[in-house]
């Protein structure tokens, strides 16, 4: 991946995303699978827009922390939440427009969205037998600063009244553990 970065041809996009048609120029179809697997962009914009929301709201957060499962990209230390800021289209956002299906070589396309939602699903449940709430925030609810301060007061609320969070995190999984099955 540093490789990749440090190319000059290499680029983001709007998103913060690396487009995947520079790094195809630069590794081998397997070799660039198995990085874009084991690398989540960090300091996106939407995380980046997030993050100065929580900060504004008076929310004090750690980043990034690579000792819990998936390295959650903001982790409330205290109050044991974990929070996924996922890109819409490698994560698939289910119903974004986003989160659209390549039409070129959609069966390569097909697998490697299905492992990168296996392995988010595998990092939430570790996280949840591990004790932590886990959010996913979806790159299209932050991806203006307006948008991310609305999902922030959610979080400070949330905070004031402890169980509302934990409710929502309860939701979620139920849900997600239904889309298994
Ligand atoms: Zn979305």
């Amino acid at each position: 991946m540093l490789k990749a970065l440090a190319n000059p041809r290499s680029s983001f996009n709007d998103e913060g995303w690396l487009e995947p048609h520079f790094l195809a120029d630069i590794v081998s179809k397997a070799k660039r699978s198995s990085m874009m697997a084991a690398v989540r962009q960090r300091h996106t914009k939407p995380e980046l827009n997030l993050r100065q929301a929580l900060h504004r709201v008076g929310l004090r957060y750690r980043l990034h922390r690579k000792d819990l499962p998936g390295t959650p990209d903001i982790v409330f230390v205290r109050s044991r939440l974990a929070v996924f800021v996922n890109g819409c289209f490698w994560h698939r956002h289910s119903n974004c427009p986003k989160a659209t299906m390549p039409k070129l070589r959609a069966s390569f396309w097909r697998n490697k969205f299905e492992r990168n939602v296996a392995r988010d699903l595998r990092a939430q449940a570790l996280l949840r037998a591990m004790g932590w709430k886990v959010v996913v925030v979806w790159e299209c609810q932050v991806k203006s600063s307006e948008l991310a301060s609305k999902v922030a007061q959610r979080f400070l609320r949330a905070r004031r009244t402890p169980r509302g969070l934990h409710k929502r995190g309860q939701q979620e999984g139920k849900r997600k553990r239904n889309a298994r099955r």
